[in-house]
């Protein structure tokens, strides 16, 4: 009974690295990490009390960093990455990022799973990655385990860009 429709499918794999210590990571992606838990404490999440911090290696050396800040009118509030990664684009209009770190603080403590990143800031992520032709390394951190993008196309599969 019944019948069968003859679907074609087609999967798509993402890789990532996975580490259980910071100390895993190479020195300057160990600094990174640290300097996004640093400023992820400085957040303003009055709302969400769920604090961001996110830093960014520039192909010069330079090290950006943001955090949320969060509006009463909520869709004003803007996420971490974006945070840096906007202001990196001002300041330094012709460097690539090469690696972005994120880190959550929260209840007095850091996440113990990484955090990924929401959405949007993937998308703008993706701009930026596209922009510069070079891949972002992204750090996903946690207390217990950390994840490790070679590029910003592997959290975005599908994705929408200046070429669509
Ligand atoms: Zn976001």
């Amino acid at each position: 009974m019944g019948f069968k429709l003859n679907r074609m499918k087609k999967q798509i794999n993402i890789e990532l690295e996975v580490y259980n210590n910071i100390n895993e990571l190479p020195e300057i992606e160990q600094s990174l990490v640290l300097k996004a838990k640093e400023i992820a404490k400085k957040a303003y999440a009055p709302y969400s009390k769920f604090n961001v911090g996110a830093a960014l290696l520039l192909d010069n050396g330079e090290i950006v960093s943001g955090n949320n800040q969060e509006n009463a009118a909520y869709p004003s509030g803007i996420c971490a990455e974006r945070t840096a990664i906007f202001y990196a684009n001002a300041q330094y209009p012709n460097q690539a990022v090469t690696t972005l770190a994120v880190a959550v603080f929260r209840n007095g403590e850091y996440a113990e799973q990484p955090v990924t990143p929401c959405g949007s800031c993937r998308q703008v992520m993706l701009e930026t990655e596209n922009r510069f032709q070079k891949p972002m390394r992204v750090i996903m951190t946690g207390e217990k385990q950390i994840y490790v993008a070679e590029s910003v196309k592997d959290l975005l599969p599908l994705s929408f860009d200046s070429l669509d």
